[in-house]
């Protein structure tokens, strides 16, 4: 999974390298476009300005005319400004002392205006050169306007007078070619026209700017004012960064602009489509890699998890002693299916030799407490079982009975037909006892050709019967010793009862021996119960 988010991590940068890349060319782009864009716009003040100073020098081309009657001066100016239509808010003739001679909006008899402290006056008057002014309220008219002046200079190089045009404001923006209106409100993009001192003039669409007033983000005046041209950086008032690119139109006497036209547009919109690429290709590679990490997952989960699990709980269950215990991995040549299958060989194995140790173990407990000729319990295992049965007795308070028995003159027998007849007879005199015995009795061979029988639950009654019956059956058993008939045999049988279990086994053994014992006294094949000396 880390390896998968590291892998992700160069191609991430790339993409964010390559995206500021295409951010850094956006914006150079962006900037060569707004500066021509700027220098494309300045050229229409520029031709307004030169339209005026080639319509002042028209006008006062004879001088002397203007000069003989204000009312002739004044309807000359009148009969220009009809042909202009719009374009300006009035022009006339200042004499060099600054009075107003005559104005296009002002009737001849009511004039008494003085601009000598006008800048456009004084920098035409002080130098005879065409010059330009800045934003201002018109004395004659009493309207914002954008004057200009051309000094009248006689033969001497004295000036005799300067005609004046002030310009209407709108101009600007009527100037300026409709398709490049439109565009720059869709860019985001503000056109803003201003004079030599930073006031605007006019701005389009209207943005932040209040026409009259400076340029309210004192860090763009100050790059703009006194530069030619230029592109720069800049955050806006509100703080949003936007990229400005200058140019300015017309020159004046002194050597400065006369008009700043201020392009600027939104960095953010130079960005977004670089943005938006960015944005598109780390959402990409997000999704890849979210998409490889499911893969790793699933992969890891269904091929290595999941086998890995399976092998634990095998061992864990192998470890608890089950060895049925199996991966079921199958075929396979990748290493974990190797090491399933070789898993379970193993645990095949361990079931294997489990199987066989459990067996020889059976073997050997049953073993423990068989007797190896006859197939009953031995002498030891006699002892373990009658006192199981006695407490067991003891705690239901019932009672039991133990018989003990012994072939008669077996001695004669065996000396007769040998050890191994004897051995046969022994045999199939087990098979009898434990046929004529119940389930839940013991029979054991207690030594020799002697035997005993626990039967537990079983007062006198019970035991004398099956007693009884044991003598008959054994009298009845037909023996024969590679094919000679032998003769049959008898028993005599002593019976010890504890009527509450509560004798223990060793006393009972030995009264039923002694009883056995007296059995074989009053003349052998017969049943004797063991009394207490003294009782009848
Ligand atoms: P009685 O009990 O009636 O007094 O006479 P008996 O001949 O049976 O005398 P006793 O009990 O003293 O003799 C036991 C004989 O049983 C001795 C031995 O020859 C024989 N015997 C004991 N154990 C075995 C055995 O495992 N196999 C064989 N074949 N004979 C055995
Ligand atoms: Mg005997
Ligand atoms: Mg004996």
């Amino acid at each position: 999974m880390l390896l998968v988010a590291l892998s992700a991590l160069p191609v991430l940068g790339v993409a964010i390298n390559n995206g500021l890349q295409q951010r850094a060319a956006d914006e150079a782009t962006e900037k060569q476009q707004l500066q021509l864009i700027a220098s494309l716009t300045a050229r229409r003040p520029e031709q307004m300005i030169a339209g005026a100073s080639q319509l002042l020098y028209a006008i006062t081309a004879d001088v002397n005319d203007l000069l003989r009657t204000r009312k002739d001066c004044t309807n000359q100016f009148r009969k220009v400004m009809a042909q202009v239509q719009g374009q300006y808010r009035t022009m006339g003739l200042a004499l060099p002392s600054g009075e107003i001679y005559c104005d296009a909006t002002t009737a001849p008899d009511d004039l008494s205006i003085n601009v000598g402290d006008r800048d456009y006056f004084r920098m035409a008057q002080t130098t005879g050169k065409f010059a330009v002014g800045g934003y201002q309220i018109g004395r004659a008219t009493g309207l914002p306007a954008f004057n200009m002046a051309y000094p009248v200079i006689d033969d001497h190089g004295k000036v005799v007078a300067v005609a004046y045009a002030a310009l209407n404001l709108g101009t600007f923006e009527e100037q300026t070619e409709r398709r490049q209106r439109e565009q720059a409100g869709s860019a985001g993009r503000v056109v803003t026209f201003v004079d030599y001192k930073g006031v605007v003039l006019a701005q389009f669409p209207q943005f932040r700017a209040r026409i009259g007033e400076k340029v309210p983000n004192p860090r763009v005046l100050e790059k703009v004012i006194g530069q030619k041209n230029g592109v720069f950086t800049e955050t806006d008032l509100a703080g949003e960064t936007r990229i400005y690119a200058f140019d300015s139109a017309g020159i004046n006497p002194d050597g400065k602009p006369v008009v700043h036209v201020v392009i600027s547009t939104p960095a953010k919109h130079i960005y977004a489509d670089a943005d938006r690429v960015l944005r598109n290709t780390v959402i990409a590679i997000a999704a890849v890699t979210v998409l490889l990490f499911l893969l790793v997952w699933y992969g890891t989960e269904m091929f290595v998890t999941r086998r890995f699990r399976v092998l634990l709980e095998m061992t864990e269950r192998v470890r608890s002693g089950d060895f049925s215990a199996r991966t079921g991995f199958g075929e396979g040549r990748e290493e974990l299916t190797q090491l399933g299958v070789a898993f379970d060989e193993m645990a095949h194995e361990l079931q294997n030799r489990d199987r066989q140790l459990q067996d020889a173990l059976e073997r050997m407990r049953s073993q423990a407490i068989t007797d190896e000729l006859t197939g009953l319990f031995n002498r030891r295992h006699l002892w373990n079982v009658l006192e199981a049965e006695l407490s067991r007795g003891r705690r239901k308070s019932s009672p039991i009975a133990v018989l003990l028995f012994d072939i008669d003159h077996f001695k004669k027998l065996n000396d007769q037909w040998g050890h191994e007849a004897g051995d046969i007879v022994l045999q199939s005199l087990a098979q009898v006892v434990r046929r004529v015995v119940r389930g839940t009795d013991i029979v054991a061979r207690h030594g020799g050709e002697e035997f005993v029988v626990v039967m537990p639950e079983a007062g006198e009654d019970v035991a004398l019967l099956r007693a009884r019956q044991l003598r008959s059956r054994v009298a009845e058993m037909s023996l024969s010793y590679r094919g000679n008939p032998l003769d049959s045999i008898t028993i005599s049988i002593g019976i010890a009862i504890s009527a509450d279990s509560s004798q223990s086994g060793d006393s009972l053994v030995r009264e039923a021996d002694s009883a056995m014992y007296e059995a074989k006294a009053r003349g052998r094949d017969q049943v004797v119960v063991h009394r207490m000396p003294g009782a009848s």
